[in-house]
């Protein structure tokens, strides 16, 4: 009877299974991929982390533990070169790698078990659940972790259509089939469609494809990355976003789209840089880049896209023929058919997602299954966010131990959320 079974091994539970390693508890974490790799579709060379190194696996709840970046980085001998590059941005493969690092040598991590199944027990061992593998083992733990991640978003219609179309998650592995296309679109409007514009803007003059980027957001937005806006990254924030009613935070999460969706501002500005540079050298592709325009539909005939447009500001309908299309169209949150078995021990709001609580718990009872990035509207748009990962941690594992093992911070921003108590009139 294992105390807390994790599911899924992406940062968050990993991060998980770093600060309970050195509680005694008797935990597991199972992991369907064969080993860690983090996002490896979108592990380009240059990218960076778009969150401080702090924001790793455990630094945010312990900074002495030995699971942090900086311990990785002593341990791999690349602490001084690390030190002597001064950015706090570590790049996005070496993050991966320290994933790894920490993963391999973790002995709760488990690999290659994709979980099939989930059921309750009730017995004179108390109430636990038993979880099913793909390869047939069975583990029985009194509390679950479900940290399964997002699933890449794919358009209906493109769904539809068939295809040969690429989502973003999968961009490297299809990237030599799509650069030997005389046509490439790119949709969506946040961080990996532009780094994928700017993959295939920097080494269209090797190539012959026309290159088109399509979103529908009003324009090429940066994401906001201001100090006193970073402050709603807190714990206070998340505990005000949660008091809000249902219909405010959904208006919230659409309005608040450019605090955790958007460009990095650099990256923008990178690929006006490159245009202009293309420009006076005279080896730029043939290159489109329009807004405010949503794909409507789209048929695939065998050798390209008829893609059906609409924009938003001119109301005109529009056609767009492509022979490769790369989906940058996100990720979201689906509940995994293996918790089938268990659904009505689960709280679910009306659209059927979970209705999880301040400890990001779950169940009826409130103890015993805990959620990992798949909270978003309730808890607000930081749910994905690296830099709170280990903030949620904290939480799930006071509310496992019934103690506050690692300190959880109120209150770290200078403004109020909500009224200030202060200024509160008397009702
Ligand atoms: C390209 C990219 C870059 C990002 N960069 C940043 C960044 O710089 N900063 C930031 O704050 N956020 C970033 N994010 C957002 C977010 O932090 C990441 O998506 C993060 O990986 C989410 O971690 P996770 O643990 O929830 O899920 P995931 O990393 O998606 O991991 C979930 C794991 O669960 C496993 N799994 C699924 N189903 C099962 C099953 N049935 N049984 C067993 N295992 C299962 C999957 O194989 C996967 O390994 C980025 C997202 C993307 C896509």
């Amino acid at each position: 009877m294992r105390d807390l079974i994790g599911i899924g091994v992406g940062p968050f539970n990993l991060g998980l299974a770093c600060l309970t390693d050195p509680l005694g508890l008797d935990t597991l974490f199972l992991e369907a991929r064969d080993e860690l790799a983090w996002h490896p579709g979108m592990m380009l060379d240059d990218a960076t982390l778009q969150v401080p190194f702090l924001a790793d696996l455990v630094t945010m709840a312990d900074p002495t533990s030995r699971w942090s970046f900086l311990s990785y980085l002593k341990e791999t001998g690349n602490l001084y070169p690390f030190y002597i590059r001064e950015s706090f941005y570590p790049l996005r493969r070496e993050y991966d790698d320290y994933c790894r690092w920490a993963a391999e040598r973790l002995p709760s991590v488990r690999f290659g078990q994709s979980v099939v199944g989930v059921e309750h027990v009730e017995d004179d061992r108390g109430s636990s659940y038993v979880v099913t593998t793909s390869t047939g083992e069975e583990h029985r733990g009194r509390r679950l972790v479900l940290g399964t991640g997002t699933q890449p978003r794919v358009l209906e219609c493109v769904r539809g259509a068939g295809g040969p179309f690429t989502h973003s998650a999968d961009y490297l592995s299809r990237k030599a089939e799509l650069q030997a296309l005389e046509s490439i679109a790119i949709v969506g409007s946040g961080q990996s469609a532009a780094e994928i514009y700017l993959d295939l803007l920097t080494e269209a003059p090797e190539h012959d494809y026309a290159l088109t980027w399509l979103t529908r957001s009003p324009r090429f937005f940066p994401m906001e990355y201001t100090k006193l806006t970073l402050e709603m990254t807190s714990p206070e924030y998340t505990a005000y976003f949660q008091d809000l009613p249902e219909l405010t935070r959904a208006r919230l999460l659409r309005e608040q789209r450019s605090l955790y969706k958007g460009i990095s501002g650099d990256l923008v500005d990178a690929i006006f840089d490159l245009h202009y540079q293309q420009r006076v050298t005279g080896d730029g592709p043939r290159t489109t880049l329009v807004t405010n325009t949503e794909v409507t539909g789209a048929a695939w005939d065998g050798t390209a896209y008829e893609l059906d447009l609409h924009h938003h500001e001119t109301d005109e309908d529009f056609g767009l023929r492509t022979q490769g299309l790369v989906l940058a169209t996100g990720y979201g949150a689906r509940v995994p058919a293996f918790l089938d078995g268990v659904r009505d021990r689960i709280r679910w709001d009306a659209d059927g997602r979970y209705v999880a609580d301040a400890s990001y718990a779950v169940d009826h009872a409130g103890q015993e299954i805990f959620v990992q990035n798949a909270e978003e509207h309730t808890h607000g748009f930081v749910a994905p966010d690296l830099g709170m990962g280990a903030y949620r941690n904290s939480v799930i594992v006071a509310a496992v131990t019934g103690r506050e093992v690692y300190p959880v911070e109120k209150r770290i921003a200078v403004q109020s959320f909500g009224v200030p108590d202060h200024l509160r009139r008397a009702r």
